[in-house]
C-alpha cells in the first residue's frame, strides 16, 4: 500500500530543508506522494515538482494559507492549484506584507521589552544556500533569539515572547478563513482545513463548508487519537476529504517540528480524490469554451 504526507514545510517558509531535501526524504521514507505546503508561499513548488520527476515520486502542489477567525489563527491548506496563477500569486505576496510588517511590530515590542534584537539578525538565522523567496515568520525571530542567547529554546521564546499569550505577540490583521478557500478555489485548487484539533472551534466548520470547503486534516502530528476519531466523523457526517500530514518543518536546535515526514500518513488514493475535487479556473475555463465554439 502506497501513502501520502499532505503537510510540510521547506525552506521557502520556516521549515528547515530545501524542496528538495523534502521529496527526498519522503521517497527514502517510502511514500507514494508529498505535499509541499508553505505559509502563504508556493516558491517552494516548481523544485519539489523537478524533484519529484527525479525521484519517482508523487508531488502535490500545495500552500498553507495563515488565516484568522474570532482572534483564532486558522491555517487554510491548499492543493493543486495553477501555482502560477498571477493573480494568486499577487495575493500570497500581500500576505507576506502585511507579515513583514507584523514581523517589524514584534521585534519593536521585543525592544521595548529590553531584548534588543534586528530584522538582520532574524535574517541572518535563515541558511546562507536559501536561494527562494521566503515567508518569514516567528520561528526565524524565535532563532535568532536563541542564537544570541535570550532564550534557551525555542519553546521558551514561543513561551515568553512569540506565542499566542508571550510579551511581543502581535495579531497581524489577517484574511478571513472563508477568503483563503475562494482564492484557492479561484486558483483552480482544493482547499482543506488545517490541524482543526489545534482551534477549539469546531462550530467554524459548518460555516467554511458552505464556502466550499472541500476536506480536512484528520490525521496530524498534534492530534490525539480522540481527536482523530471526532474529526473523522466530521469529515464523513460533510462529506468532507480527510487528509493526513505531519506538518514537517525540519530540525531546529535539534527538535524536530511538528515530526517527521511519513509519521502522519494517509492512503494515496486520497490524492486522486483531491484532484477530483479540482474547480476549473474560471477565466481559463471561459477561454477554453471559446475556443472550442469557433
Ligand atoms: P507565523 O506564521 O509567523 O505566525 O508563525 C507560526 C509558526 O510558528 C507555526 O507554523 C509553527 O511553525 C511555529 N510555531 C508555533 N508555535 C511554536 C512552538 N511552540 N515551537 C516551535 N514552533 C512554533
Ligand atoms: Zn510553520
Ligand atoms: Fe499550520
Ligand atoms: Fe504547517
Amino acid at each position: 500500500m502506497l501513502y501520502a504526507d499532505l503537510h510540510s514545510h521547506t525552506f521557502a517558509s520556516d521549515g528547515m530543508q530545501t524542496p528538495t531535501d523534502n521529496v527526498r526524504i519522503a521517497t527514502e521514507a517510502g511514500l507514494g506522494a508529498i505535499a509541499i505546503t508553505d505559509h502563504d508561499t508556493v516558491a517552494g513548488v516548481d523544485e519539489a515538482l523537478t524533484a519529484g520527476k527525479e525521484l519517482g515520486i508523487l508531488v502535490v502542489p500545495g500552500v498553507e494559507i495563515s488565516t484568522v477567525s474570532q482572534g483564532e489563527d486558522i491555517h487554510i491548506l491548499g492543493y493543486w492549484m495553477d501555482h502560477h496563477n498571477e493573480q494568486f500569486l499577487k495575493r500570497l505576496a500581500e500576505l507576506r506584507s502585511v507579515r513583514d510588517q507584523r514581523n517589524e511590530m514584534m521585534l519593536e515590542q521585543l525592544n521595548e521589552l529590553g531584548v534588543p534584537i534586528t530584522m538582520e539578525e532574524v535574517r541572518a538565522s535563515l541558511k546562507a544556500s536559501k536561494k527562494i523567496d521566503e515567508t518569514l515568520g516567528r520561528p526565524h525571530i524565535a532563532d535568532a533569539l536563541l542564537r544570541k542567547g535570550h532564550v534557551a529554546t525555542i519553546a521558551e521564546a514561543f513561551d515568553r515572547y512569540l506565542g499566542k499569550d508571550g510579551a511581543a505577540y502581535v495579531n497581524p490583521p489577517r484574511i478571513e478563513p472563508s477568503t483563503a478557500i475562494r482564492w484557492i478555489k479561484e486558483a483552480g485548487g482544493v482547499p482543506v482545513l488545517a490541524h482543526p484539533g489545534l482551534y477549539g472551534q469546531d462550530e467554524l466548520i459548518e460555516p467554511l463548508v458552505e464556502c466550499g470547503l472541500a476536506g480536512i486534516e484528520v490525521y496530524h502530528a498534534d492530534h490525539t487519537p480522540a481527536q482523530e476519531v471526532h474529526y473523522l466523523a466530521i469529515a464523513n457526517k460533510h462529506q468532507l476529504i480527510a487528509t493526513a500530514g505531519s506538518d514537517f518543518h525540519g530540525e531546529r536546535n535539534g527538535i524536530i517540528f511538528h515530526s517527521p515526514i511519513g509519521s502522519k500518513k494517509i492512503d494515496v488514493s486520497v490524492v486522486q480524490l483531491l484532484l477530483k475535487a479540482k474547480q476549473p479556473i474560471a477565466g481559463r475555463d471561459s477561454l477554453k469554451d471559446s475556443e472550442e465554439g469557433t
